[in-house]
């Protein structure tokens, strides 16, 4: 590098070292990211092949969708707490196909399918509520077709009912509302419709096109109305999806079970069958078995199916990408291209946040310099961290770098500090890596006002007093959980106290 550089080795290991790579010896490895930076740093105009034609990808969409066969809808249902999301999911998942011909019993596997008395499937994912969603469309799936937004109709519209319709306007999904619980004394049907219409949702009966069902998820009335209102709105939005060529899908979850590593698959386009290859994310599978909500072998999953798929390499997560693969080697080479692609893009961003860190810090001792030249007595290092808020669309975040054992832990610790957080204050994990905490990590979250988390390794003492000195915070855990409160109360700090 240093050669195509025109640079003398020797003077690029010092200049490499300016530049904030530690440890740096004539036969290091550096990625093509992060050597691509350091070009531009030389005046080069590098580009960086990164060998994307190994990676899996998508089809172009149909040419004429009109043409292909229609699928089954896909449903989420959302609502406020205790509006009836879980008795109306329960319901339905009595009435799923699977259920009529296997005595009732289903699992729960993330989505289950319900056929209606003219044999038309409707698909409803059947974990309720708004994280679900947003975990899904965060990852870029947008599997929903439709919202079925569940007002109470002893309680009316409520904080989490506009979140949900929020949730569904900004992904631009077609929303049902169901009004629950109408067999209640309670129940003002009417005055829910008004608090709808004020909160700007255009429904059917004040002249707008959103459909109004009242249902009762505990005695069943109006469920086949609910069901009827989806399909004929399918029929309006006109879904459809071409049956054959290389599948298309979604993972809806995934779990280890005694059977071995099962995910749930909500098919988009294609049709599985076992024996088929499918990669997803970082992982991959022979399909060896599909089994529906009951747990009973299928043949097939065309588009619009959720099905469990046994034969995974390792567990892939909820919101990867499903595409099937001609073959065995296809899929691999996929996945390893993703897996060093992922590492690249680590090193690039961490080569980023050395380098702003430096700049940071070298501004910062400059500033001190400058002071204590001038003789303010200014000592920086005045023990207690500042603030650590900045606002995000009017939301507080609570900035975390995070370091742990192994990447495993690192990874379970970051989603868990992740699903943590109110509608005030998030936290965001800035950075992760795996070793103990270093004099760099302490610099970088006294510089980015962020907390340290430290999983399960042992933080050596000089790098203690540097952060007692900065005012940074460690938290210390070997325990999920625990360091989960911990964060929490860490949190909580940060919120409005209730008046
Ligand atoms: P979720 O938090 O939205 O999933 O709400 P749940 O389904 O857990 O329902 C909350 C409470 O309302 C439970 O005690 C249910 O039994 C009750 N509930 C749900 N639907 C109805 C309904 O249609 N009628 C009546 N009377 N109670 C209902």
């Amino acid at each position: 590098f240093a050669n195509a550089l025109k640079i003398k080795p020797e003077d690029f290991l010092v200049q490499l070292g300016e530049l904030g790579f530690e440890e740096v010896t004539l036969d290091s490895l550096m990625a093509g990211e992060t050597a691509a930076l350091v070009a531009q740093e030389y005046g080069y105009e590098p580009t960086v092949d990164t060998g994307g034609s190994q990676d899996l990808k998508p089809r172009p969409p149909p040419e004429d969708p009109s043409v292909l066969p229609l699928r089954p809808p896909v449903v989420t249902i959302m609502g406020h707490v205790d509006h009836g999301k879980t008795t109306i999911l329960d319901y339905l998942r009595q009435s799923s196909v699977a259920a009529q011909e296997h005595g009732g019993i289903t699992q729960h596997i993330g989505a289950f399918s319900v056929k209606l008395s003219s044999g038309k499937p409707i698909t409803f994912l059947d974990t309720p509520g708004h994280a679900a969603f947003l975990t899904m469309r965060q990852r870029g799936a947008n599997v929903t077709d439709i919202v079925v937004l569940v007002v109470a109709a002893d309680d009316s519209v409520k904080p989490q009912t506009l979140e949900a319709l929020r949730h569904a306007r900004a992904a631009k999904v077609p929303i049902i509302v169901a009004i629950n619980k109408i067999d209640k004394d309670g129940a003002r049907i009417d005055a829910v419709k008004h608090d709808l219409a004020k909160a700007g949702l255009e429904i059917e009966d004040f002249g707008g096109d959103v459909q109004v069902v009242c249902v009762s998820g505990k005695t069943g009335q109006g469920m086949d109305d609910l069901e009827e209102n989806i399909l004929t709105l399918s029929e309006i939005l006109d879904h459809r999806a071409e049956p054959d060529g290389a599948a298309e899908g979604w993972i809806l979850e995934s779990s280890l079970k005694v059977t071995g590593k099962v995910a749930t698959v909500l098919v988009k386009r294609g049709t599985l069958r076992p024996g088929d290859y499918i990669a997803a994310g970082l992982t991959w599978a022979k399909i060896r078995q599909l089994r529906n909500e009951a747990g009973v072998d299928i043949a097939e999953a065309p588009p619009g199916t959720p099905v469990e798929i046994l034969g995974w390499k390792d567990l892939p997560a909820a919101g990867d990408q499903v595409i099937q693969s001609p073959d065995e080697d296809k899929a691999k080479t996929a996945v390893s291209y993703r897996e060093g692609l992922r590492e690249r893009e680590k090193d690039a961003a961490e080569y980023e946040v050395i380098t702003e860190a430096r700049k940071v810090l070298q501004e910062k001792r400059a500033r001190e310099k400058a002071t204590s030249e001038g003789g303010t007595g200014n000592t920086g290092g005045t023990g207690v961290q500042e603030v650590l808020l900045e606002e995000e669309n009017g939301m507080k975040m609570v900035n975390f770098v995070v370091k742990g054992d192994v990447h495993g832990s690192v990874e379970a610790v970051c989603a868990a500090i992740q699903e943590i957080g109110s509608h005030e204050v998030r936290p965001r994990v800035l950075r992760s890596a795996t070793g103990p905490i270093s004099e760099f990590d302490v610099e970088h979250a006294a510089t980015s006002k962020s907390v340290l988390v430290n999983f399960a390794t042992t933080t050596p003492g000089h790098v203690q007093r540097m952060a007692e000195e900065q005012g940074v915070r460690i938290l210390d855990h070997t325990i999920i959980y625990h360091l989960v409160d911990d964060v929490k109360a860490n949190l909580s700090e940060y919120l409005t106290p209730d008046i």
